[in-house]
């Protein structure tokens, strides 16, 4: 478990990195306090994609909370901000630990059937910046570095195809990957503690 846990991570943080170049190049961004793609209706997402976050909550005992949450079965993902702070960023609570989907939107590309890329991003982006919309279809095309949806979605695939293809509305996701990581925890034998002769060793441990 901490091992596929570590390995979405790693997948994570290499498309943080792209997402950033990306949004640097293409001078893309989103709008000020927007947080209107975390309360699009049908938000799904798969249960592998999850799995840094339940780990997150259960190492942290937040996930009782959580999971008192989701019983309550908001309307919207429950990492939503419920309060926003004036000239903050708004929107996840969890911005660290959020899915995939919530890494890709924005500043990925899907292919069409002719094999062309698109961004994969909002009315509201392409609205107010149209010119850097445009150049940006148009880069893509002809070498931009873009990261790619279906890339990063079969890199997860091949570290656990079984949560990588559960697929559920977003909250049903995340109580599952809770389910599992706390499950995990709950099974895992305690770490035996080990006599040292020598105290330098426990130090190095
Ligand atoms: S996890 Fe965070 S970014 Fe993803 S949908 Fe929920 S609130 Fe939005």
């Amino acid at each position: 478990m901490l091992d596929k846990i570590r390995k979405v991570e790693r997948v994570f943080k290499q498309l943080d990195k792209e997402t950033e170049k990306f949004g640097k190049e293409s001078k893309l961004r989103c709008l000020t306090n927007c947080n209107l793609c975390c309360f699009k209706k049908g938000l799904e997402a798969n249960v592998l994609e999850f799995l840094p976050l339940a780990n997150y909550l259960v190492k942290n005992n937040l996930h009782e909370a959580a999971l008192d949450l989701l019983d309550t079965n908001p309307e919207h993902c429950i990492n939503l901000a419920k309060t926003q702070v004036p000239g903050q960023t708004a929107g996840c609570s969890i911005y660290d630990h959020r899915g995939l989907i919530c890494r890709l939107f924005g500043f990925s590309a899907v292919r069409d059937k002719n094999a062309k890329l698109a961004v994969y991003t909002c009315s509201h982006m392409k609205n107010e910046f149209p010119a850097e919309y445009k150049l940006a279809m148009e880069r893509i095309n002809s070498g931009m570095n873009i990261p790619i949806v279906a890339d990063f979605y079969y890199q997860i695939y091949f570290i656990d195809s079984s949560m990588a293809n559960d697929y559920n509305p977003i909250n049903v996701s995340i109580r599952k990957a809770i389910e599992k990581v706390a499950y995990y925890y709950a099974c895992k034998p305690a770490k035996k503690v080990k006599a040292k002769a020598n105290p330098q060793e426990e130090k190095d441990e």
